[in-house]
């Protein structure tokens, strides 16, 4: 069976962006991949942040996977620290990734540009990517657009660990060297049908660091109140202009969430000045609601039983520990470590 690993960070409850674009495609995957599902909390400390609320946002984003279907009996869910190997993994990658190819990447450059001081860690953060994935040896990881670039250094390292330390397979390649066995899969994408879902304000993506989210155990009066003023066409200035429902972020919305009839109506009415904004808002709200009352009600019932929380990442992390153990004792076998 083909392994996934998917990767989220502690930001705390989830938002519908990261539902609609990450996490509702797990929830298919576990049945039909074993998969490693990980909340990488050393990943969020390249950043500046207090303990406490890093403590507390890695449960509620735990209590929010579990909600949204991720099930600790289907697939292996766990916490990134709990499993020691990640990082002794990734100091291994570091001794064989070069400067250059870290400092191209493009969301390091972004970052970098907007601090003053950069660490080390925000630089190194794609080879503790490549460590999480390639771990589990996984063969496949569900990623957007924007995470290709990461993927690919990941298949890189896969594939320049292997040429060094992968068993020779005594067949000679074209290049006339002795070819050397995978032992590293190089991971595949498995691209997110879901597009982007952008934020509110109709201009990025949808982030908690934007401030143009919708949590996805938020109370129901109070998505209303994001979704009431939230940006639609420009287009549709007055009641009667018609719009353009593929530029429009609620439109996304709507075939997210709303059955293919509404959307087919929320077309039709708005390329024709049918109804207005805010009565196309209303019927996206109420379908909202069918998927997420189940989920806040889910939610509700996990965070009064902390111990559900425990036993499904120690769990997780018990699996992930095992298949990861098994992997750096090949790993320092083939590389004279002890
Ligand atoms: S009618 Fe709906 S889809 Fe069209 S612009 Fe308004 S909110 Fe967007």
């Amino acid at each position: 069976m083909s392994r996934i690993f998917s990767g989220i960070q502690p930001s705390g409850e989830l938002h519908v962006g990261n539902y609609l674009g990450a996490v509702k495609n797990w929830v298919e995957l576990q049945r039909e991949f074993e998969a490693f599902i990980c909340v990488v909390d050393y990943h969020a400390i390249t950043v500046p942040y207090a303990p406490a609320d890093l403590r507390r946002r890695t449960h509620e984003m735990v209590v929010s996977l579990l909600a949204a279907g991720i099930d600790p009996s289907a697939c292996s869910l766990f916490v990134q620290s709990a499993v020691p190997q990640h990082t002794e993994l990734a100091w291994i990658f570091n001794t064989i990734t070069p400067l250059g190819e870290l400092e191209r990447q493009t969301q390091f450059k972004d970052k970098a540009s907007r601090q003053e001081s950069v660490m080390a860690g925000l630089l190194n953060y794609p080879v503790l990517q490549a460590a999480d994935i390639l771990l589990y040896r996984a063969d496949r990881v569900p990623v957007g657009e924007d995470q290709l670039q990461h993927l690919e250094l990941s298949r890189e390292i896969a594939r320049r660990w292997n040429a060094r330390f992968g068993r020779p397979t005594g067949a000679i390649g074209e290049d006339g060297a002795e070819e050397r066995e995978a032992f590293f899969p190089e991971p595949q994408a498995q691209l997110t049908p879901t597009r982007r879902i952008m934020g509110l304000d109709g201009q990025a993506k949808m982030s908690k660091s934007m401030g143009n989210t919708i949590g996805l155990l938020e109370p129901s009066e109070s998505i209303w109140a994001k979704l009431r003023p939230a940006v639609t066409d420009p287009a549709r200035v007055r009641r009667t202009d018609p719009g353009t429902p593929e530029v429009c972020n609620i439109y996304h919305l709507h075939r997210a969430f709303s059955p293919p009839d509404v959307v087919e109506t929320v077309h039709v009415n708005c390329s024709t000045a049918g109804w207005g904004c805010l009565d196309c808002k209303k019927v996206l709200h109420e379908h909202m609601e069918l998927a997420l009352v189940p989920i806040r009600r889910r939610a509700a019932e996990i965070a009064a039983q902390p111990a559900v929380v425990d036993d499904a990442l120690a769990a997780g992390a018990a699996r992930a520990r095992e298949v990861a153990g098994e992997t750096m004792a090949e790993v320092k076998e083939r590389m004279g470590l002890a």
